[in-house]
This record gives C-alpha cells, structure tokens and sequence, in this order.
C-alpha cells in the first residue's frame, strides 16, 4: 500500500517550527521538509514526524533538559558560531575572523555559560528579530565593552565607516584623474 503523502502549505506554523518547503527524501525514502526553528535552526524533518506533532527542531527538548529558555538556546548557538568563526580554521568565515586575529574572550572560550550570563545581564534581550550581535570595533576581538546589538543597517553603516578611505585622501586619489578627463576633453575641444 502506497504510503499516503502528507502535504503542508509553506509557511505552516507549529509551534517554534516554521514549514517551509519540501526537501527531498530521507534515506528511508521518507519525505523531508525544510523547516525554521524560532531558535534560529533550520532542519529538514520527516513529514510524519511533523504529522504526529514536532514542535521544534530539537531545542525544545534540550531545554526540557537544561534551565535555559530560548533565548539561552540561541545565544548558545550564537557562542558556538562566534568560537567556529574564531577558533576552528577549517570554518568558512574563519579566514574574516580567527585568520584576522579577532578572538573570542578568554573566559568566554571554553565557557558558554559564562558568556550568556554576560550577554543577558549586559546587553539584554536582543530587541528584535533584525538584530544580531556586532563588534563596535570590527578589528577587536569578541569581548566585553566591544560588543552590541545592532541590526545588519547599522552595522554595515559601522563597517564603511572602518573601511572608508579618509576624505582628504580620497580626493588625492580621485582628482588627478578627473584633471587629467578635462585636460584630454580640453585638448579635444581645442
Ligand atoms: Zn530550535
């Protein structure tokens, strides 16, 4: 008996999980659908199993298991993204990070708990879904005082103001050109 195919509109909400789109098939020939967690995991999960009900991508659980709420949940994954970028050179952002010298904390290091605990009594709830966490000083490490909640405007707006060559300096490097466009058009018209 053909085993009967379960359906979801994209978008489906249930619980912390968001349904998104089929994703291929299992190793058991089973579908998959792609889904995003509000802990900010995306996971393909089988059909069925969201069928009888999952609810999250697995965080939930784990925080059945811990004292941690969500919000501990995501700065836990935010810990594990920040020491891969800085610690593991085999991570794809490690070249923008570890391989620039930015480092994460000592005491952060090996510690979650302790940066978590920082990160909610200093800088709180992140206020929106649109912030993330940004280094005031992009060339300074992961630490205390150098970091913020900022969303992507914001911190694209820091990260020009870094990269930005100084004015004076721009005009040196520009102007002779334009000189020299002006010169040729003059010796054109003339
Ligand atoms: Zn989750």
């Amino acid at each position: 008996m053909p085993a009967i195919k379960i359906r979801f509109a994209p978008g489906t909400k249930q619980d912390r999980l968001t349904i998104m789109k089929e994703a291929g098939k299992g190793k058991h020939g089973h579908i998959l659908w792609f889904c995003e967690c509000e802990c900010g995991n995306q996971k393909r999960i089988a059909g069925a199993s969201l069928k009888r009900g999952a609810k999250s991508c697995g965080c939930l659980t784990r925080e059945r298991n811990t004292k941690h709420g969500l919000s501990a949940t995501r700065l836990y994954r935010l810990w594990s993204d920040i020491k891969r970028r800085c610690c593991c050179p085999t991570d794809k952002a490690y070249k923008n990070y570890g391989g620039r010298g930015i480092r994460i904390y000592d005491s952060w290091k090996d510690d979650p708990e302790a940066f978590i605990k920082w990160v909610e009594e200093t800088l709180g709830e992140r206020p929106t879904k649109k912030h993330s966490l940004d280094r005031i000083d992009v060339n300074d490490d992961y630490k205390p005082g150098n970091l913020r909640w900022a969303t992507s405007r914001e911190q694209a707006r820091n990260k020009r103001a870094d990269n930005q060559v100084h004015p004076e300096f721009y005009k040196l490097l520009t102007e002779p050109l334009v000189f020299t466009y002006a010169e040729e058009k003059g010796g054109l018209l003339a």
